[in-house]
């Protein structure tokens, strides 16, 4: 993170810019992603107006985006300490001042061991964090964080379950063995079981279902909980709740104000009820000897 001096002498410091590279992120693209990324840029918004979000996306050996690092810059930054970040910025000067071997496909070494110029990587990458780019900076960051976090867990789960040879029982039920006996567990894809419990508790398929959604040659997303789908968000927030006027402006009613509830005044063991209106049918607080009164 980086820090600007007030203008206003003795003042603190101001945010800068700040850039994002996670150590799990740097060690999974070091230990095998393809040696090539696509940088790109987007504007953020609202409160984050005029700062843009670069990020470095690269890909997996399953042609999965892998998102490397990112980076909240202001819109005139020169000096990111990134010279990789700039290529969406001004790409035309910045590209002629490259070795043609760093961008163009027809140059690329073969250590890249891609075929792609990687051109919808960003735009798959922009497309997640779309909700998150009008959030403030720290809403900003920790869905950021989120993201990345549950796309690590998600793809360890699905390698974790390699691990794991699937036995069917029937058309939905199958024995899933690991490597030891008591790594065994029973999977009713039917009725979206498992025994470890961790599908039933999360509604997000484990290890073990992965193994058998897999051995069924199923979409693992047809059994993760409906609860997780955009579609059941929007119908959650689909109904509104409308303005009223203020109590001036309803119609009167002719009928009898109703009563306020019952007041319950507990004495040994018992509930007797106190309920004493005045005329003007508001309550009228017992006195302790009027309640000692109607006790005995
Ligand atoms: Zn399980």
């Amino acid at each position: 993170m980086k820090f600007i001096d007030n203008e206003i002498p003795h003042e603190p410091q101001r945010f800068q810019r700040i850039y994002i590279y996670f150590a799990a992120c740097k060690l999974g693209f070091r230990a095998g992603c393809r040696k090539i990324v696509r940088v790109d840029g987007c504007w953020l918004k609202d409160t984050m107006f005029r700062t843009q979000l670069l990020s470095v996306v690269g890909m997996d050996g399953n042609n999965n985006i892998f998102h490397v690092a990112y980076a909240i810059v202001e819109k005139e930054s020169k000096d990111t300490g990134l010279d990789i970040l700039k290529l969406d910025i001004d790409a035309p000067t910045w590209l002629n001042d490259k070795d043609h071997s760093e961008w163009s496909m027809s140059h690329f070494s073969s250590d890249a061991k891609c075929d792609t110029l990687l051109n919808n990587l960003s735009e798959v990458f922009n497309g997640i964090i779309l909700d998150a780019r009008d959030k403030p900076i720290m809403t900003l960051l920790e869905k950021l964080r989120y993201i990345r976090m549950a796309r690590m867990l998600a793809n360890r789960e699905k390698i974790a379950a390699v691990e794991y040879v699937p036995r069917k029982s029937n058309y939905w039920s199958y024995k899933i063995l690991g490597a030891t006996v008591t790594d065994n567990w029973a999977v009713d894809l039917q009725n979206k079981s498992c025994s470890c419990r961790k599908w039933s508790l999360t509604g997000i398929p484990c290890k073990h279902v992965i193994a058998a959604i897999w051995a069924k040659k199923d979409n693992i997303l047809d059994y993760v909980h409906d609860c997780y789908k955009v579609e059941t968000y929007r119908r959650i927030y689909e109904n509104s709740i409308f303005p009223m006027n203020g109590p001036q402006l309803w119609p009167k009613t002719s009928k009898v104000p109703p009563l306020p509830p019952k007041i319950v005044v507990e004495s040994g063991g018992k509930n007797i009820e106190v309920v004493v209106m005045t005329k003007e049918h508001g309550l009228k607080q017992l006195e302790e000897d009027e309640i000692d009164a109607i006790v005995a």
